[in-house]
């Protein structure tokens, strides 16, 4: 905080702002339109994005990096992949050398690339018919992780898969099984699906397994 200006809240505000902007648009009503983004995070995380939404929290501008690099004129356009009567859309950060490019923000120098962002890279090799693609990972000191990957089609039937569940889902206005993984730590919803209320009774370990005080 400097004098009366707590300039940490007006950056964070600015991030937020252009975080806003710079989101993939889902139509929520849509339920036979499945963005690749709602496939391939927790389900249950797409289905709350949907129908009861909350606001997530931006860490920096390293995190707007993916979305800032699709607006430019030089990213590519959205594609959409038909599976049956649903369409998958997809939306590449750009194609290069007719491979697909995507770029995500990291913490720390990753050793393996983040399973959801395999699932992405991949689909998106089917959905532009392009046979190889790379991810590059970019931590804020910005240093660089590079890894390729050639197109594999078990791992493209999972995402339809989890298309098909999602839709699915929504339509019957059922919310998906939780999927816990490192991702919960950071998402909005952690509250919703992990925290008890608050005047839920408290039960101790030995009335747990049926055993007496005595
Ligand atoms: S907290 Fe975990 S399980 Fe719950 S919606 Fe978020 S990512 Fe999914």
């Amino acid at each position: 905080m400097m004098g009366d200006r707590d300039f940490r809240s007006i950056v964070k505000n600015a991030v937020d702002s252009i975080g806003r902007e710079l989101e993939i648009e889902i139509d929520a009503k849509d339920i036979k339109t499945i963005h690749l983004k709602e496939a391939v995070q927790c389900l249950r995380r797409s289905y709350y994005d949907r129908v009861d939404p909350k606001e997530v929290e931006r860490r920096g501008f390293n995190d707007l990096l993916a979305g800032m690099l699709r607006k430019l004129q030089y990213g590519s356009n959205p594609k959409e992949f038909a599976i049956d009567d649903i369409k998958l859309k997809g939306h590449a950060d750009m194609i290069a050398d007719d491979s697909i490019v995507l770029f995500r923000p990291a913490n720390t120098i990753l050793e393996t690339p983040l399973a959801n962002d395999l699932l992405y890279l991949n689909a998106c090799m089917w959905i532009y018919d392009k046979k190889d693609g790379i991810i590059i990972y970019i931590t804020g000191n910005k240093e660089e992780t590079m890894f390729s990957l050639t197109r594999d089609k078990k791992m493209f039937e999972e995402v339809i898969r989890r298309v098909r569940v999602l839709s699915d889902l929504l339509k019957e206005q059922k919310t998906p099984i939780l999927e816990p993984s490192n991702d919960c730590t950071d998402c909005q919803y952690y509250q919703r699906c992990f925290i008890t209320k608050k005047n839920a009774k408290q039960v101790s370990l030995s009335e747990m397994l049926g055993l007496s005080k005595d």
